[in-house]
């Protein structure tokens, strides 16, 4: 398994060179919740749960970097659009 930091994220994120990319996200955006590899929303989960297993491909999803994938491809998205 591969983790990505806060850099890695922010590296990945598609801007022009020498620009920035000013986005926000919706509070209510279920990033912890939601299986990064299959888009599964899971349900509200305690703090103390930092890893859970997605029912549909068993993949097991570490909390914070299923979040921080999540985050990236809303933010793709959102520069997407
Ligand atoms: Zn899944």
């Amino acid at each position: 398994m591969t983790f990505l930091d806060g850099s890695d994220l922010l590296a990945a994120v598609p801007v022009a060179p020498g620009g920035q990319a000013d986005l926000s996200l919706d509070r209510a955006f279920p990033s912890s919740q939601t299986c990064s590899a299959c888009g599964h929303r899971d349900g509200p989960k305690p703090l103390d749960v930092r890893a859970w297993t997605c029912p549909n491909r068993d993949t097991r999803n570490d909390r914070d970097w299923n979040a921080g994938r999540n985050i990236l491809y809303e933010g793709r998205r959102t520069l997407a659009a």
